[in-house]
């Protein structure tokens, strides 16, 4: 009895696929079992199915061809599925990156007056934000504090004792 769809991609258990809209049987390609990390249930095949992003909520398209890399050569566990859209994959990798750096350099930019290590963070802060609104009070005050200094640093001191340029200037947005 063939119970993990060996013989035909439409007997494969439906968990392999678990979450998916739909999926496109003609576009099964074979899986190769003796490559792949699985205890009782193997792929045979990689078919072309659809999902919604739990990001962007956008529906895409987890590809027969990008299965049969997640599965033979990095050797994801077999039950695991995409839960992002590649776009929102690409975003989640660049903000763990953009923290990463974040707190490599963020100490030394406290410490310091080096304007362009603090403008550094301030945009490793923006590109945390695209994936993560609710950042740490500390690091929200950071950027306060970072931005208020860049722009402090900006003001052209010849207009620094003319109140009128101080009455503008305060007027104007935040230079972020
Ligand atoms: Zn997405």
């Amino acid at each position: 009895m063939d119970i993990f769809g060996d013989t035909d991609p439409k007997l494969m258990p439906r968990h392999l696929f678990g979450g998916a809209y739909q999926l496109d049987y003609a576009s099964a390609i074979r899986g190769n079992p003796a490559k792949q990390n699985f205890s009782v249930c193997p792929r045979h095949w990689y078919l072309d199915a659809i999902y919604q992003c739990g990001m962007c909520r956008e529906n895409f398209t987890w590809t027969a061809a990008e299965q049969k890399t997640w599965f033979e050569q990095w050797h994801f566990w077999i039950d695991s599925v995409p839960n992002q859209c590649p776009k929102c994959r690409k975003l989640r990798r660049d903000a763990k990156a953009a923290r990463q750096e974040y707190n490599a350099i963020v100490e030394q930019a406290r410490h310091g007056n080096d304007l362009a290590l603090k403008a550094r963070v301030l945009t490793l802060i923006d590109e945390m934000t695209t994936t993560d609104d609710q950042l740490p009070e500390k690091i929200k005050a950071t950027y306060e504090v970072f931005a208020s200094q860049l722009k402090n640093s900006k003001q052209p001191a010849d207009h620094a004792d003319k109140s009128t340029q101080k009455l503008s200037s305060k007027k104007s947005p935040p230079n972020i």
